[in-house]
Protein backbone atom coordinates (compact mmCIF):
# COMPACT_ATOMS: atom_id res chain seq x y z
CA UNK A 1 0.00 0.00 0.00
CA UNK A 2 1.64 3.37 -1.30
CA UNK A 3 1.39 6.22 1.35
CA UNK A 4 -1.38 8.82 1.55
CA UNK A 5 -2.07 12.00 1.80
CA UNK A 6 -5.44 13.85 0.90
CA UNK A 7 -4.26 16.31 -1.20
CA UNK A 8 -0.95 16.48 -3.04
CA UNK A 9 0.34 20.51 -4.63
CA UNK A 10 2.74 19.78 -7.36
CA UNK A 11 4.86 23.10 -7.77
CA UNK A 12 6.80 24.91 -4.81
CA UNK A 13 6.63 28.42 -6.47
CA UNK A 14 4.79 31.49 -5.12
CA UNK A 15 1.01 30.01 -5.79
CA UNK A 16 2.20 26.40 -4.76
CA UNK A 17 3.27 27.50 -1.73
CA UNK A 18 0.08 29.82 -1.11
CA UNK A 19 -2.62 26.45 -1.57
CA UNK A 20 -0.25 24.89 0.43
CA UNK A 21 -0.57 27.57 3.22
CA UNK A 22 -4.50 28.07 2.03
CA UNK A 23 -4.89 24.19 3.07
CA UNK A 24 -3.35 24.22 6.19
CA UNK A 25 -5.62 27.30 7.68
CA UNK A 26 -8.65 25.35 6.46
CA UNK A 27 -7.33 22.16 7.87
CA UNK A 28 -6.87 20.41 5.07
CA UNK A 29 -3.81 18.02 4.85
CA UNK A 30 -1.50 18.76 2.12
CA UNK A 31 2.13 18.05 0.93
CA UNK A 32 3.73 19.84 -1.83
CA UNK A 33 6.07 18.53 -4.04
CA UNK A 34 8.94 20.33 -6.92
CA UNK A 35 11.36 18.85 -9.42
CA UNK A 36 13.77 21.42 -8.24
CA UNK A 37 14.49 23.88 -4.72
CA UNK A 38 11.60 25.88 -3.70
CA UNK A 39 10.86 28.79 -6.24
CA UNK A 40 12.66 26.72 -8.77
CA UNK A 41 11.34 29.21 -11.69
CA UNK A 42 12.63 32.16 -9.45
CA UNK A 43 15.98 30.41 -8.95
CA UNK A 44 16.80 30.55 -12.53
CA UNK A 45 16.41 33.89 -13.17
CA UNK A 46 19.98 35.76 -13.76
CA UNK A 47 21.68 37.06 -10.49
CA UNK A 48 19.35 40.57 -9.27
CA UNK A 49 17.14 40.15 -12.01
CA UNK A 50 14.23 42.36 -10.41
CA UNK A 51 10.56 41.42 -10.51
CA UNK A 52 8.76 43.84 -12.44
CA UNK A 53 5.53 43.53 -10.42
CA UNK A 54 5.53 45.73 -7.00
CA UNK A 55 6.01 44.30 -3.45
CA UNK A 56 2.80 44.16 -2.78
CA UNK A 57 1.54 42.16 -5.36
CA UNK A 58 3.73 39.08 -5.63
CA UNK A 59 3.52 38.88 -1.73
CA UNK A 60 1.87 35.68 -0.85
CA UNK A 61 -0.41 34.56 2.12
CA UNK A 62 -0.89 37.63 3.84
CA UNK A 63 3.00 38.06 4.41
CA UNK A 64 4.34 41.62 3.64
CA UNK A 65 7.31 41.68 1.85
CA UNK A 66 9.64 44.17 2.13
CA UNK A 67 12.91 45.22 0.48
CA UNK A 68 15.83 47.18 1.84
CA UNK A 69 15.55 50.24 0.10
CA UNK A 70 12.01 49.42 -0.53
CA UNK A 71 12.71 49.02 -4.76
CA UNK A 72 10.95 46.01 -6.01
CA UNK A 73 12.30 42.66 -4.67
CA UNK A 74 15.25 40.84 -6.72
CA UNK A 75 15.40 37.34 -7.52
CA UNK A 76 17.59 37.46 -4.48
CA UNK A 77 15.24 39.20 -2.29
CA UNK A 78 11.89 37.30 -2.95
CA UNK A 79 13.92 33.50 -2.69
CA UNK A 80 14.81 34.44 0.65
CA UNK A 81 11.21 35.63 0.98
CA UNK A 82 9.90 32.39 0.07
CA UNK A 83 12.17 30.55 2.42
CA UNK A 84 10.70 32.35 5.58
CA UNK A 85 7.66 31.77 4.27
CA UNK A 86 7.35 28.27 4.15
CA UNK A 87 9.79 28.36 7.31
CA UNK A 88 7.28 30.76 8.90
CA UNK A 89 4.28 28.17 8.15
CA UNK A 90 5.78 24.93 8.12
CA UNK A 91 4.69 24.21 5.08
CA UNK A 92 5.99 19.88 4.12
CA UNK A 93 7.44 20.30 0.53
CA UNK A 94 9.96 17.92 -0.75
CA UNK A 95 12.23 19.53 -2.96
CA UNK A 96 13.76 17.94 -5.90
CA UNK A 97 11.22 15.13 -6.47
CA UNK A 98 9.44 15.83 -10.04
CA UNK A 99 5.89 13.76 -10.47
CA UNK A 100 6.07 12.01 -13.69
CA UNK A 101 2.70 10.18 -13.41
CA UNK A 102 -0.59 10.97 -12.15
CA UNK A 103 -2.97 7.46 -12.89
CA UNK A 104 -6.71 7.52 -11.72
CA UNK A 105 -6.53 4.42 -8.69
CA UNK A 106 -9.58 3.07 -10.44
CA UNK A 107 -7.94 1.70 -13.62
CA UNK A 108 -4.82 0.79 -11.59
CA UNK A 109 -7.45 -1.73 -9.82
CA UNK A 110 -9.21 -2.37 -12.71
CA UNK A 111 -11.84 -0.29 -11.49
CA UNK A 112 -12.37 -2.49 -8.02
CA UNK A 113 -11.26 0.15 -5.17
CA UNK A 114 -12.40 -1.19 -1.50
CA UNK A 115 -14.54 1.16 0.29
CA UNK A 116 -11.47 1.74 2.43
CA UNK A 117 -9.51 2.83 0.04
CA UNK A 118 -12.33 5.89 -1.95
CA UNK A 119 -10.43 8.56 -0.96
CA UNK A 120 -7.38 7.30 -3.29
CA UNK A 121 -8.52 9.03 -6.39
CA UNK A 122 -4.99 9.58 -7.86
CA UNK A 123 -1.76 7.59 -7.86
CA UNK A 124 1.52 10.06 -8.30
CA UNK A 125 4.90 8.79 -9.64
CA UNK A 126 7.92 11.10 -8.58
CA UNK A 127 11.39 10.43 -9.87
CA UNK A 128 13.95 12.20 -7.82
CA UNK A 129 16.12 11.80 -10.48
CA UNK A 130 17.42 15.49 -11.45
CA UNK A 131 16.64 15.71 -15.29
CA UNK A 132 14.26 17.90 -16.96
CA UNK A 133 11.55 16.35 -18.92
CA UNK A 134 9.24 14.37 -17.42
CA UNK A 135 8.08 12.94 -20.41
CA UNK A 136 11.01 10.72 -20.40
CA UNK A 137 11.29 9.92 -16.66
CA UNK A 138 9.95 6.76 -14.96
CA UNK A 139 9.09 7.07 -11.39
CA UNK A 140 10.67 5.52 -8.35
CA UNK A 141 7.95 6.52 -5.51
CA UNK A 142 4.45 6.27 -5.42
CA UNK A 143 1.99 8.50 -3.70
CA UNK A 144 -1.81 7.98 -3.02
CA UNK A 145 -3.93 11.13 -3.11
CA UNK A 146 -7.39 12.12 -2.68
CA UNK A 147 -7.06 15.92 -4.95
CA UNK A 148 -4.11 17.04 -6.78
CA UNK A 149 -3.16 20.70 -7.79
CA UNK A 150 -1.26 21.21 -10.61
CA UNK A 151 0.51 24.78 -9.57
CA UNK A 152 3.51 23.46 -12.27
CA UNK A 153 4.04 27.15 -13.43
CA UNK A 154 4.82 28.34 -17.71
CA UNK A 155 8.24 28.43 -17.90
CA UNK A 156 10.02 25.17 -17.98
CA UNK A 157 11.87 25.10 -21.11
CA UNK A 158 13.65 27.81 -23.36
CA UNK A 159 11.99 28.19 -26.66
CA UNK A 160 14.39 26.37 -29.29
CA UNK A 161 15.21 28.69 -32.50
CA UNK A 162 14.98 25.46 -34.66
CA UNK A 163 18.69 26.04 -36.17
CA UNK A 164 21.60 24.31 -36.49
CA UNK A 165 24.10 24.92 -33.87
CA UNK A 166 21.54 25.75 -31.57
CA UNK A 167 22.72 22.46 -29.65
CA UNK A 168 26.45 24.22 -28.96
CA UNK A 169 28.12 24.87 -25.67
CA UNK A 170 28.24 28.35 -26.07
CA UNK A 171 24.32 28.76 -27.14
CA UNK A 172 21.94 29.11 -23.69
CA UNK A 173 18.76 29.81 -23.40
CA UNK A 174 18.75 31.62 -19.96
CA UNK A 175 21.55 34.39 -18.82
CA UNK A 176 23.54 33.62 -16.26
CA UNK A 177 26.11 35.65 -14.13
CA UNK A 178 27.20 38.73 -15.75
CA UNK A 179 30.74 38.22 -14.03
CA UNK A 180 31.58 35.38 -17.03
CA UNK A 181 30.41 37.39 -20.05
CA UNK A 182 33.07 40.39 -19.54
CA UNK A 183 35.01 40.98 -22.53
CA UNK A 184 33.24 38.18 -24.70
CA UNK A 185 31.33 38.81 -28.14
CA UNK A 186 27.90 38.17 -26.95
CA UNK A 187 25.28 37.87 -29.45
CA UNK A 188 21.42 38.15 -27.87
CA UNK A 189 18.65 36.96 -29.61
CA UNK A 190 15.06 38.13 -29.03
CA UNK A 191 13.73 41.72 -28.73
CA UNK A 192 11.33 41.34 -25.61
CA UNK A 193 11.87 41.79 -21.79
CA UNK A 194 14.73 39.18 -21.15
CA UNK A 195 16.65 40.14 -24.52
CA UNK A 196 16.61 43.73 -23.72
CA UNK A 197 17.35 43.21 -20.32
CA UNK A 198 20.49 41.03 -20.78
CA UNK A 199 21.83 43.35 -23.46
CA UNK A 200 21.77 45.94 -21.02
CA UNK A 201 23.36 44.16 -17.99
CA UNK A 202 26.09 42.82 -20.69
CA UNK A 203 26.92 45.90 -22.02
CA UNK A 204 27.37 47.27 -18.40
CA UNK A 205 29.12 44.33 -17.45
CA UNK A 206 31.99 44.49 -20.02
CA UNK A 207 30.60 42.28 -22.57
CA UNK A 208 30.35 43.25 -26.64
CA UNK A 209 27.07 43.13 -27.11
CA UNK A 210 24.65 42.74 -30.41
CA UNK A 211 20.94 42.17 -30.18
CA UNK A 212 19.26 40.33 -33.41
CA UNK A 213 15.65 40.57 -33.41
CA UNK A 214 13.24 39.48 -36.36
CA UNK A 215 10.90 42.68 -36.29
CA UNK A 216 11.58 46.17 -38.06
CA UNK A 217 11.94 47.80 -34.19
CA UNK A 218 11.54 46.73 -30.33
CA UNK A 219 7.80 46.06 -29.57
CA UNK A 220 5.49 49.15 -28.55
CA UNK A 221 4.37 47.46 -24.91
CA UNK A 222 5.24 44.69 -22.89
CA UNK A 223 9.03 46.44 -22.40
CA UNK A 224 9.46 47.57 -18.91
CA UNK A 225 9.17 50.63 -18.85
CA UNK A 226 12.84 52.02 -17.54
CA UNK A 227 14.19 49.67 -20.15
CA UNK A 228 13.24 50.78 -23.17
CA UNK A 229 14.39 54.55 -22.73
CA UNK A 230 17.96 52.37 -21.99
CA UNK A 231 18.28 49.76 -24.77
CA UNK A 232 17.10 52.94 -27.46
CA UNK A 233 20.23 55.46 -26.38
CA UNK A 234 22.67 52.43 -26.52
CA UNK A 235 21.39 51.35 -29.91
CA UNK A 236 21.58 54.72 -31.15
CA UNK A 237 24.57 55.53 -29.98
CA UNK A 238 26.11 52.38 -31.29
CA UNK A 239 27.02 50.74 -27.80
CA UNK A 240 24.88 48.02 -28.86
CA UNK A 241 24.94 46.91 -32.40
CA UNK A 242 21.80 46.10 -33.79
CA UNK A 243 20.48 43.46 -36.29
CA UNK A 244 16.33 44.16 -36.82
CA UNK A 245 14.57 41.90 -39.01
CA UNK A 246 17.38 39.76 -39.02
CA UNK A 247 16.65 35.90 -37.99
CA UNK A 248 19.49 33.37 -37.04
CA UNK A 249 19.51 31.06 -39.64
CA UNK A 250 23.13 28.85 -38.49
CA UNK A 251 25.62 28.79 -35.55
CA UNK A 252 29.10 27.72 -35.51
CA UNK A 253 31.50 27.13 -32.52
CA UNK A 254 33.09 30.80 -34.08
CA UNK A 255 30.13 32.18 -36.33
CA UNK A 256 26.64 33.32 -36.71
CA UNK A 257 24.89 33.19 -40.29
CA UNK A 258 22.11 36.40 -40.05
CA UNK A 259 19.83 36.67 -42.88
CA UNK A 260 18.33 40.17 -42.36
CA UNK A 261 15.92 41.72 -44.93
CA UNK A 262 12.48 42.71 -44.54
CA UNK A 263 9.86 40.95 -46.37
CA UNK A 264 9.77 43.06 -50.02
CA UNK A 265 13.64 43.39 -49.65
CA UNK A 266 15.79 40.79 -51.04
CA UNK A 267 17.21 39.05 -48.20
CA UNK A 268 21.17 39.07 -47.31
CA UNK A 269 23.85 36.55 -45.31
CA UNK A 270 26.15 37.89 -43.16
CA UNK A 271 28.68 35.78 -40.78
CA UNK A 272 29.57 37.34 -37.46
CA UNK A 273 32.31 35.55 -34.82
CA UNK A 274 30.79 35.41 -31.61
CA UNK A 275 31.78 33.69 -28.17
CA UNK A 276 28.68 33.46 -26.47
CA UNK A 277 24.94 33.22 -27.79
CA UNK A 278 22.06 33.88 -25.86
CA UNK A 279 18.79 33.10 -27.23
CA UNK A 280 16.22 34.36 -25.17
CA UNK A 281 13.36 34.05 -26.66
CA UNK A 282 10.83 32.97 -24.24
CA UNK A 283 10.12 29.88 -22.19
CA UNK A 284 7.28 26.88 -23.05
CA UNK A 285 5.46 24.92 -20.22
CA UNK A 286 5.96 21.35 -19.46
CA UNK A 287 2.45 20.14 -20.52
CA UNK A 288 3.46 16.69 -20.21
CA UNK A 289 1.15 15.82 -16.87
CA UNK A 290 -1.61 17.65 -18.63
CA UNK A 291 -1.44 15.38 -21.64
CA UNK A 292 -1.21 12.09 -19.68
CA UNK A 293 -4.47 13.56 -17.63
CA UNK A 294 -6.13 14.46 -21.32
CA UNK A 295 -6.84 17.74 -19.88
CA UNK A 296 -5.30 20.06 -22.65
CA UNK A 297 -7.64 23.00 -24.56
CA UNK A 298 -7.41 23.25 -28.04
CA UNK A 299 -6.06 27.02 -27.73
CA UNK A 300 -2.71 27.56 -29.21
CA UNK A 301 -1.06 27.90 -25.98
CA UNK A 302 -1.90 24.86 -24.72
CA UNK A 303 -3.62 25.69 -21.58
CA UNK A 304 -5.38 23.12 -19.38
CA UNK A 305 -9.17 23.23 -19.38
CA UNK A 306 -11.07 24.22 -16.13
CA UNK A 307 -13.76 25.39 -14.28
CA UNK A 308 -12.69 29.27 -13.34
CA UNK A 309 -14.97 29.42 -10.17
CA UNK A 310 -13.77 26.08 -8.58
CA UNK A 311 -10.14 25.26 -10.62
CA UNK A 312 -10.96 22.23 -11.09
CA UNK A 313 -10.39 20.76 -14.44
CA UNK A 314 -12.67 18.00 -16.23
CA UNK A 315 -10.83 15.27 -14.23
CA UNK A 316 -12.36 14.51 -10.78
CA UNK A 317 -10.20 16.15 -7.89
CA UNK A 318 -7.47 17.64 -10.11
CA UNK A 319 -7.09 21.01 -10.26
CA UNK A 320 -5.18 24.15 -11.69
CA UNK A 321 -3.34 27.27 -10.03
CA UNK A 322 -1.27 29.94 -10.50
CA UNK A 323 0.42 30.70 -14.10
CA UNK A 324 0.14 27.21 -15.38
CA UNK A 325 -3.48 28.14 -15.97
CA UNK A 326 -1.93 30.15 -19.20
CA UNK A 327 -0.49 27.57 -20.72
CA UNK A 328 2.92 28.41 -23.14
CA UNK A 329 2.34 32.42 -23.41
CA UNK A 330 4.59 33.03 -25.89
CA UNK A 331 4.92 37.28 -26.28
CA UNK A 332 1.79 38.56 -24.70
CA UNK A 333 1.85 37.69 -21.53
CA UNK A 334 -1.50 37.96 -19.51
CA UNK A 335 -1.30 35.46 -16.33
CA UNK A 336 1.12 36.49 -14.09
CA UNK A 337 1.55 36.11 -10.41
CA UNK A 338 -0.56 38.82 -9.49
CA UNK A 339 -3.43 38.44 -11.10
CA UNK A 340 -3.51 34.53 -9.54
CA UNK A 341 -3.51 34.95 -5.20
CA UNK A 342 -7.53 33.78 -5.81
CA UNK A 343 -6.91 30.81 -7.04
CA UNK A 344 -5.74 28.93 -3.25
CA UNK A 345 -9.11 29.87 -1.76
CA UNK A 346 -11.72 28.90 -4.59
CA UNK A 347 -9.73 25.38 -4.70
CA UNK A 348 -9.74 24.90 -0.78
CA UNK A 349 -13.79 26.30 -1.16
CA UNK A 350 -14.45 24.13 -3.53
CA UNK A 351 -12.27 20.79 -1.50
CA UNK A 352 -14.57 21.94 1.99
CA UNK A 353 -17.57 22.44 -0.16
CA UNK A 354 -16.69 18.77 -0.89
CA UNK A 355 -15.74 17.21 2.30
CA UNK A 356 -18.52 18.59 3.91
CA UNK A 357 -21.54 17.41 1.53
CA UNK A 358 -19.91 15.44 -1.54
CA UNK A 359 -23.46 14.64 -3.53
CA UNK A 360 -24.11 18.18 -3.40
CA UNK A 361 -20.68 19.38 -5.03
CA UNK A 362 -20.46 17.66 -7.90
CA UNK A 363 -21.07 20.39 -10.48
CA UNK A 364 -22.69 22.61 -7.67
CA UNK A 365 -22.01 26.76 -7.74
CA UNK A 366 -18.50 27.45 -5.91
CA UNK A 367 -18.67 30.80 -3.49
CA UNK A 368 -15.51 31.68 -3.22
CA UNK A 369 -15.86 35.19 -1.60
CA UNK A 370 -17.29 35.45 2.01
CA UNK A 371 -17.11 32.18 3.52
CA UNK A 372 -17.21 32.74 7.34
CA UNK A 373 -15.38 29.51 7.65
CA UNK A 374 -11.91 30.90 6.03
CA UNK A 375 -9.29 32.14 8.36
CA UNK A 376 -6.28 34.63 8.72
CA UNK A 377 -4.89 33.77 5.34
CA UNK A 378 -8.26 34.16 3.62
CA UNK A 379 -8.59 37.41 5.43
CA UNK A 380 -4.21 38.36 4.29
CA UNK A 381 -5.65 37.85 0.31
CA UNK A 382 -8.65 40.38 1.12
CA UNK A 383 -6.38 42.63 2.21
CA UNK A 384 -4.01 41.73 -0.22
CA UNK A 385 -6.46 42.16 -2.74
CA UNK A 386 -7.56 45.72 -1.55
CA UNK A 387 -4.19 46.58 -1.88
CA UNK A 388 -3.60 45.43 -5.13
CA UNK A 389 -6.92 47.18 -6.27
CA UNK A 390 -5.58 50.27 -4.97
CA UNK A 391 -2.79 50.23 -7.08
CA UNK A 392 -3.50 49.85 -10.89
CA UNK A 393 -0.12 51.36 -12.08
CA UNK A 394 1.93 48.14 -12.37
C1 LIG B 1 13.03 37.20 -15.68
C2 LIG B 1 11.60 36.99 -15.26
C3 LIG B 1 10.92 38.02 -14.60
C4 LIG B 1 9.60 37.82 -14.20
N1 LIG B 1 8.97 38.84 -13.54
C5 LIG B 1 7.68 38.68 -13.16
C6 LIG B 1 6.96 39.72 -12.49
O1 LIG B 1 7.49 40.79 -12.25
N2 LIG B 1 5.67 39.50 -12.13
C7 LIG B 1 5.05 38.31 -12.34
O2 LIG B 1 3.90 38.16 -11.95
N3 LIG B 1 5.70 37.32 -12.98
C8 LIG B 1 6.98 37.47 -13.39
N4 LIG B 1 7.63 36.47 -14.03
C9 LIG B 1 6.93 35.20 -14.17
C10 LIG B 1 7.06 34.47 -12.81
O3 LIG B 1 8.11 33.58 -12.93
C11 LIG B 1 5.77 33.84 -12.47
O4 LIG B 1 4.74 34.85 -12.37
C12 LIG B 1 5.79 33.11 -11.13
O5 LIG B 1 6.96 32.36 -10.92
C13 LIG B 1 4.56 32.21 -11.17
O6 LIG B 1 4.42 31.48 -10.00
P1 LIG B 1 3.74 30.05 -10.05
O7 LIG B 1 3.73 29.58 -8.65
O8 LIG B 1 2.48 30.09 -10.81
O9 LIG B 1 4.73 29.14 -10.95
P2 LIG B 1 6.29 28.89 -10.85
O10 LIG B 1 6.97 29.89 -9.99
O11 LIG B 1 6.78 28.73 -12.24
O12 LIG B 1 6.37 27.51 -10.08
C14 LIG B 1 6.09 26.29 -10.69
C15 LIG B 1 6.88 25.23 -9.97
O13 LIG B 1 6.43 23.94 -10.39
C16 LIG B 1 7.53 23.08 -10.45
N5 LIG B 1 7.18 21.97 -11.34
C17 LIG B 1 6.84 22.01 -12.65
N6 LIG B 1 6.56 20.77 -13.12
C18 LIG B 1 6.73 19.93 -12.05
C19 LIG B 1 6.59 18.51 -11.90
N7 LIG B 1 6.21 17.73 -12.90
N8 LIG B 1 6.85 17.97 -10.68
C20 LIG B 1 7.23 18.78 -9.63
N9 LIG B 1 7.37 20.10 -9.74
C21 LIG B 1 7.11 20.68 -10.93
C22 LIG B 1 8.66 23.96 -10.99
O14 LIG B 1 9.92 23.40 -10.66
C23 LIG B 1 8.38 25.28 -10.29
O15 LIG B 1 9.10 25.42 -9.07
C24 LIG B 1 8.93 36.61 -14.46
C25 LIG B 1 9.61 35.58 -15.13
C26 LIG B 1 10.94 35.77 -15.55
C27 LIG B 1 11.60 34.65 -16.29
Amino acid sequence: MNEFVETVVIGAGPIGIETAIEFQHRGIETRVFDAGPVGHTISWWAPQTRWFSSNDRIAIAGVPLHTIDQAKASREEYLNYLRTVVDQFQVPISTFHRVVSITPIESNQNGHAAASESLRRWRLGFSRSRGQNAAKQTPDYFLDANAVVLAIGGTDFPNRLGVPGEDLPHVDGYLREVHRYHGRRVLIIGGRNSAVEAAIRLHRGGAKVSLCYHREQLPEDGIKYWLRPEIEGLIRSGSVQSFFQSRVTEITEQTVTLETGGPDQKPQTHSLPFDDVLALIGYQQDSSLFRQLEIVSELPSGAPLYDPETMQTPREGIYVAGTAVGGTQSSKYQIFLENCHDHPAKIADHLCGERSSPADSKGATHQSHGNPERGNSARGDQGLRQRIELQPES
